[in-house]
């Protein structure tokens, strides 16, 4: 077996290659299956992950549960036998929904959590493959590069200029220089600068490494082993949750108390039977389904969110994006489709070349003047070598892109040409979004050139010579300024136009780039088209109240012809602002910059934190996409952090609360939709909960202050607690909105759950459910009270079913979004009716809860009436709804 030596970071690459049994191209995949046998999955155990006994242990150990028991003792003491059986009963009813519901709503969140499995490069039989990090084991030959979160523990054996941040292990808070020179044994873990460790990151370069630790065995399962969870501070939603929790609880035990100290002076009732029947009325009021309604609520929203391609890698952002009010967005492959063509090149001194072919394809033609045409061969050996990016085609026949699609367009334009890569490549120096360009060196005729492709100013500024028909000369300022007139021009017709130069070492060392000596090239105009679905989505968020900012790295004139294209620059306000410009304005102009301007070009990263941070201090919250190394900080500042799922990189999905699946903006505003729906979810169901528990105790107290007897024994009151709270708040919770999410203003992010809307249900509500109860226990009262408070029993289960309806659409009718178009809220309706019609009509279960047999006809009849609770409910909408748009059109 292999041996895995202590302190890898001792030993010369040579000495760990032997200890590993491995070598430069990696493990065999049959190899690598063996060693996973024995090393185990290449995972730290999930301390979040909640499990089955902590689930149960919870619903047990619960207050609830607590004041069921002592209900039950209650009922023992006092010789009620029937009834401590039917309160047990209840208790573990209680506990199996309970239970059954937190635990799908955990294994949501678990299927969440996989669709991100973190995938990794790694060379396996000389092959480059992306496999899941998990699968890695010692010996492996991992592939690092830019913005890659290191996966395992290795020791580096080629490192090209790789730095990592490990500031996740060290606290070191600047990037480490990485080599493969080994170290002293005791040198502290800071300082072993031939080893990369799990769980940092690579901010730049790229570095190749044999795996010598995964798992719990890395450093960083180490520290994780020691390591208690750090307990996180609640989120936005959490806190709104627990003050309406906190503002049922307070209701219900209030009531519970009046409702004793009515029965108390009013009615002389037995205390036993008052104290059991107050917590009875207690319980049935205690919002007990509440929290578990409530991340329902959540995982559910965030479920769907996920099939419209946007995983939620924290849950409560769920919530958050209802409330989000700005949305700064990258362009490129997020507004437009990132399938690069390239139709124009350029060289100074000559004119346009055109370039034929769609899309991927890999044949066109070159049309241009003769002497153009053939001055193009620096031009594309550049455009042949400056790339990383391959085209194959899948069995679809689909042409399909590997790496970056910007480069992908050189592969093409090369292909056009017939030329391949025919020099060898010495290194590759990938795109950074600060420096703006990418660069490949290649040995050619004995010495290193250094090819570049990126942003045209950059490359400009670097350069002091030019490429043209006739040869090499010095780049005059006339020169520079014909350039820079090709470029605004192109960019105003709305191509993405990026440079090409290239640079020859010093003759002498062979590996020396000075900085002065780039030669620039010439243009290419590549066409990004806008994806089709942006223009509608971008309208949808100003309908919706959503102001929406391009934030890109691209040319001013190339983001303002896109912005114009899909909506975002509205006539009027056609401004663009790039980072330096802005980082020359004041504080106040900064403000008032990001007011008015909605396209800022040519940023650098940190120029979005404090895009961000001004949008905040203005009152916005702030939705914000990124992608590179460099975006994390402004994703952790925004709000909500958006990356991408396609182009990100691994630092920047950790950094963000949103991974887009298809980098598609259209996405982020479906999600901000379902954020909506979640919002107005939470308040429906806890609509229901509080109408419902309201208009019940309500009931019992005005009976007992009447002088009557109590309507409802403390088993039935439990009972329809369970039923209505065990099941219809939870289907409310599945609504899908009523399709007018997008047409109001965002949701205010201090907004309550609960708020001034629920009063005029709650009136209308009680009035009618304590009215229609005392009726019929009034007319019943003659036939005996177990008669009367059967029928009690009905109308208040019947009218806490119908109340259902009204909660679906508490802005409008229910019929408008369809009375039977949520099957869950069917499902729960049938259930809970069938079991309340069992309980009265079996003989052997009626007893139990002491409900006298009653004609069907009565049956049917008092569910009629209690549908009153929906009719009325209806009416209020409908003259609410005339009283409203009868006071917007007198106001226009
Ligand atoms: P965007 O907001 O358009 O995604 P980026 O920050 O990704 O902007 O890129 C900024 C600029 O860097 C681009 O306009 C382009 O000039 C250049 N660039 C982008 N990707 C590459 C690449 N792969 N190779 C070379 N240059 C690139
Ligand atoms: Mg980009």
């Amino acid at each position: 077996m292999i041996q895995i030596p202590e302190n890898p970071h001792q030993f010369a690459p040579e000495q760990i290659k032997r200890m590993l049994q491995t070598t430069e191209s990696g493990l065999t995949p049959k190899r690598a299956e063996e060693l996973l046998q024995v090393f185990g999955k290449n995972e730290l155990p999930d301390p979040k992950k909640k499990s089955f006994w902590y689930i149960l242990t919870r619903q047990v150990n619960n207050v609830m549960v607590y004041i069921l028991l002592l209900a039950a003792l209650i009922s023992f003491l006092t010789g009620h036998r029937v009834d401590v059986f039917v309160i047990l009963a209840i208790v573990l009813l209680n506990i199996a929904i309970g239970f059954i519901q937190e635990y799908k709503a955990e294994n949501a969140v678990q299927a969440l959590k996989g669709l991100l499995v973190p995938q990794c490069s790694v060379i396996r039989d000389g092959k480059l493959l992306t496999i899941p990090s998990k699968e890695l084991v010692p010996g492996d030959v991992m592939r690092l590069s830019e913005g890659d979160l290191i996966p395992a523990d290795g020791i580096l054996f080629q490192s090209q200029d790789a730095r990592t941040m490990e500031a996740s292990l060290t606290g070191e808070s600047v990037p480490v220089e990485k080599t493969t020179e080994a170290g002293p044994a005791d040198s502290p873990i800071g300082d072993r600068t031939n080893m990369v460790w799990k769980g940092t990151y690579v901010s730049g370069g790229s570095a190749l490494a044999w795996v010598v630790a995964t798992g719990s065995s890395t450093q960083l399962g180490t520290i994780a082993r020691s390591l208690k969870a750090i307990p996180k501070k609640p989120s936005n939603f959490q806190i709104k949750s627990n003050k309406l929790a906190r503002q049922m609880a307070i209701l219900s035990i209030c009531s519970a108390i009046m409702l004793f100290l009515v029965g108390y002076f009013f009615q002389k009732i037995p205390i036993d039977e008052l104290l059991l029947i107050s917590l009875a009325a207690l319980v049935s009021a205690i919002p007990e389904g509440l929290p578990a309604v409530l991340s329902i609520v959540l995982a559910i929203g965030s479920y769907r969110m996920s099939k419209k391609n946007a995983i939620i890698r924290e849950i409560a952002a769920t919530e958050s994006l209802g409330s989000v009010s700005t949305i700064v967005t990258d362009k490129t492959g997020t507004l437009t489709q990132n399938s690069m063509t390239i139709k124009k090149l350029w060289q100074a001194g000559g004119s346009d070349v055109y370039v034929s072919g769609e899309g991927w394809e890999r044949s066109g033609e070159f049309s241009g003047d003769k002497a153009d045409l053939a001055a193009l061969a620096p031009l594309l050996e550049i455009a042949a070598h400056c790339q990383q990016a391959s085209l194959s085609v899948n069995e679809k026949g689909q042409i399909q892109v590997t790496g970056d699609p910007t480069e992908a367009a050189f592969a093409v334009l090369a292909e056009k040409a017939g030329l391949g890569k025919h020099l060898p490549v010495v290194q590759e120096i990938p795109f950074s979004t600060v420096d703006k360009f990418r660069s490949t060196v290649v040995e050619k005729l004995g010495v290193n050139v250094r090819f570049i492709i990126g942003a045209p100013e950059k490359l400009l500024e670097k350069s002091a010579q030019s490429q043209g028909k006739d040869g090499i000369s010095e780049l005059s300022d006339k020169q520079r300024y014909t350039i820079k007139k090709k470029l605004e021009d192109w960019s105003k017709g709305g191509f993405r136009v990026l440079a090409l130069a290239f640079q020859t070492a010093d003759a002498a060392t062979t590996g020396d780039f000075t900085d002065q000596e780039w030669v620039f090239c010439g243009l290419a105009a590549m066409v990004d088209p806008p994806r089709p679905e942006v223009f509608e989505a971008v309208n949808a968020c100003h309908l919706a109240g959503i102001r929406v900012i391009m934030a890109t790295g691209d040319h001013s004139q190339t983001a303002l012809a896109i912005g114009k294209e899909v909506g975002i620059v509205l006539p009027g306000r056609e401004r663009v602002l790039t980072g330096s410009e802005l980082q020359q304005l004041s504080e106040q102009e900064f403000a008032r910059a990001i007011q008015e301007v909605d396209v800022f070009s040519r940023l650098s990263p940190l120029m979005k934190v404090s895009i961000a941070e001004s949008l905040q201090a203005q009152g916005e919250l702030v939705a914000m996409t990124g992608d590179g190394v460099n975006d994390a900080p402004a994703l952790r500042q925004a709000n909500v952090g958006v990356s991408m799922g396609i182009m990100g990189t691994d630092v920047a999905r950790e950094a963000s609360l949103v991974v887009l699946a298809d980098d598609n903006f259209a996405s982020i505003v479906s999600a901000v939709e379902q954020g909506r729906i979640v919002f107005n979810n939470a308040r429906r169901t806890s609509f229901f909960l509080i109408t419902t528990n309201f208009a019940e105790i309500i009931t019992l107290i005005v009976a007992v202050g009447l002088g009557y007897a109590m309507p409802l024994t403390a088993t039935q009151i439990l009972w329809i607690n369970l039923i209505t709270d065990g099941f219809c708040d939870k289907a409310l919770a599945t609504e899908r909105g009523t399709g007018k999410e997008l047409t109001a203003p965002p949701i205010k992010s201090h907004e309550n759950i609960i708020n001034r809307e629920i009063i005029p249900f709650l009136v209308l509500n009680t009035f009618l459910m304590a009215s229609m109860a005392m009726l019929a226990f009034h007319l019943y009262l003659p036939e005996g009270i177990e008669k009367a408070r059967t029928v009690v029993f009905i109308v208040l289960a019947f009218s806490q079913l119908f109340n259902v309806f009204n909660m679906r659409n508490l802005k409008g009718s229910a019929f408008k979004i369809g009375l039977f178009s949520n099957k869950w809220v069917n499902y729960a309706l049938i259930v809970s009716i069938t079991i309340q019609v069992l309980i009265i009509e079996v003989p052997a279960l009626a007893g139990i809860f002491k409900f006298q047999p009653i004609s069907l006809w009565e049956f049917l009849g008092w569910a009629a009436i209690s549908s009153l609770v929906f009719w009325v409910n209806e009416l209020y909408k409908l003259i609410a709804k005339s009283y409203e748009t009868g006071f917007s059109s007198s106001k226009s």
